[in-house]
Formats: C-alpha cells, sequence, structure tokens
C-alpha cells in the first residue's frame, strides 16, 4: 500500500518493495510484496505483524543483508545495496563474544572500524553508562541476565552512534517484566541517543508503547496493511497502558490484525 508522511527530514523510503525466496520444494514464496512507506529520521517506527508474515525479511533487506526481489529502498536517497556501516543492528539473542567482557563486547565495532584505544574506550562507557550497565564492565556474558545481555547488544549497536537502530524482536526471549523493563529503558535511550529506530515485534502493546508509528502487515504476502500513527507525547509510563486512549489504539491494532484472521 502507498503510505505517504512528510513531517520532518526523510531518512528511509520504500518503493515498492518485494521479496520472493525459492523454496525447498522449488516453489516460490513471496514473502514480502509492495511495500511502500517512508521513515523520517529521529522516528521510532514498530514493525507489527504475526510469525512468518514477513517482519524480518523487511528488516533484512533494509539491513542491506538481503536483496529486494522488486523494488529498491533508499538510505538518505541513496540505494541500499550492502550493509551499511552507520546502522546498528540487535536481533533476539543478543551475540555477545563469551570470552570478552562487557567492555570488549561493545567497543568490538569500534576496533572493527580502527578506531585508537582511548577512542573506543570513551565511546564504550558513554553507551555502558546509557543502557545502565556502569559497574558490570568487566563481566563476562555468562555473569549476566537475558535482559543485561540485551544491554549490552544495544550499547554495542550503539556505540558508532549510528543514525539508524534496527531491531528485531529483541526483547523476544525475555521474560514478562524484564520486557516491561526494557521496553522503558529502550525508550529512555532511544530518545537520549537520537537514533532512528525501526523495531520488529508481534506484541500489540509493545508496538503501540513504543513507537510514533506502527506499520501493521497483513499475512503472506504481506504488505504493510497501514501505518498507524501513536499520537500520545514521549517519555510515555508505564501506567499509561491501562489507560483508555492506549487501549483504543490496542483496539485498533489488533482489529487490523484480525482483518485476515492472522492475530498475534
Ligand atoms: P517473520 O519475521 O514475520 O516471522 P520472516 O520474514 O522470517 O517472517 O518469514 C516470512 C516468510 O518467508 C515465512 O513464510 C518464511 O517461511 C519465508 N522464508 C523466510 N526465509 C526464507 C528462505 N530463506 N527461504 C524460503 N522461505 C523463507
Amino acid at each position: 500500500m502507498l503510505a505517504s508522511h512528510s513531517i520532518g527530514e526523510r531518512l528511509i523510503q520504500f518503493n515498492g518493495v518485494a521479496k520472493v525466496y525459492n523454496a525447498a520444494d522449488g516453489k516460490a514464496v513471496r514473502a514480502v510484496d509492495s511495500v511502500t512507506a517512508e521513515i523520517d529520521r529521529g522516528e521510532f517506527i514498530a514493525i507489527l505483524g504475526p510469525s512468518g508474515c514477513g517482519k524480518s525479511t523487511l528488516m533484512m533487506m533494509l539491513a542491506g543483508l538481503l536483496r529486494p526481489s522488486e523494488g529498491s529502498i533508499l538510505f538518505k536517497d541513496k540505494l541500499i545495496t550492502g550493509p551499511q556501516e552507520d546502522f546498528g543492528i540487535v536481533f533476539q539473542d543478543a551475540v555477545l563474544f563469551p570470552w570478552r567482557n562487557v567492555r570488549e563486547n561493545v567497543e568490538l565495532p569500534g576496533e572493527v572500524e580502527g578506531l585508537s584505544r582511548n577512542d573506543r574506550r570513551t565511546r564504550a562507557q558513554k553507551m555502558i553508562d546509557l543502557v545502565g550497565l556502569s559497574g558490570f564492565e568487566n563481566k563476562f556474558p555468562n555473569e549476566l541476565s537475558g535482559g543485561m545481555q540485551q544491554r549490552v547488544a544495544i550499547a554495542r549497536a550503539l556505540s558508532l552512534n549510528p543514525s539508524l537502530l534496527l531491531m528485531d524482536e529483541p526483547f523476544g526471549a525475555l521474560d514478562a517484566m524484564t520486557r516491561e523493563q526494557m521496553n522503558l529503558e529502550l525508550q529512555r535511550i532511544s530518545l537520549e541517543s537520537g537514533a532512528t529506530v525501526v523495531f520488529v515485534t508481534h506484541s500489540i502493546a509493545e508496538a503501540a508503547f513504543l513507537a510514533d508509528r506502527v506499520f501493521v502487515m497483513s499475512g503472506r504476502p504481506s504488505t504493510v496493511r497501514e501505518i498507524v500513527p501513536i499520537d500520545i507525547p514521549r517519555p510515555r509510563d508505564i501506567d499509561l497502558m491501562a489507560s483508555d486512549k492506549f487501549g483504543t489504539y490496542v483496539a485498533h491494532l489488533r482489529d487490523l490484525l484480525e482483518v485476515r484472521g492472522d492475530a498475534s
């Protein structure tokens, strides 16, 4: 579908993006279809849809890790043709190096970029403080809880000050209470860092709580069925979830997901 949006400075543009996979049985699977949308600098976008609807596929194309079969994705008006240095990525599993402590994990992108030791240290410490892990710099991943490991992954993804933070179900493996806590933390981190965030989730409440706009995906072949602006100022408090206004958004998002019986 076509969604026009023209507030602020455009950062990303999807133009008729589709992805067709060749499945093992030789059949073509159209996982994503006709996605046309724009994302502005500084926005927090949630991509919401049921499992298997193509959210990760869309994210991988945006990350430059998969090529669209049709259409194009532009970042700062340039075609994305491969992985971008300017992107930070966080997956469901923190994917930390077990033999490196927190500081060394967060410093890794700086090492790859060839930054000086001092510069790496300073940036890493700033991000460790930002994600609330000060005092844990010398701990190893196996000494941390799942929520803390994800904080390390977020700090690492932000360490080179990316223009875009891509998050694919980052809190999917956490228990409900830790997840709620991480949603609050992520909101704070995104507001403080000013990063543009694209956040994939199948949780309606998580999408409504975090996002400026929610891209609601339909079932396969998946497209953006509707873009729902969440007109609630940030920072948002967890008590908001009990409000009528929040309930109305959640009900609307659920209705959209249930149109074809593909609710999550
Ligand atoms: P989501 O992230 O919403 O759970 P995915 O993007 O992972 O969905 O998958 C979308 C659809 O594409 C699914 O039906 C999945 O089986 C299919 N798919 C994903 N990756 C491949 C692949 N490499 N080859 C064939 N089909 C795939």
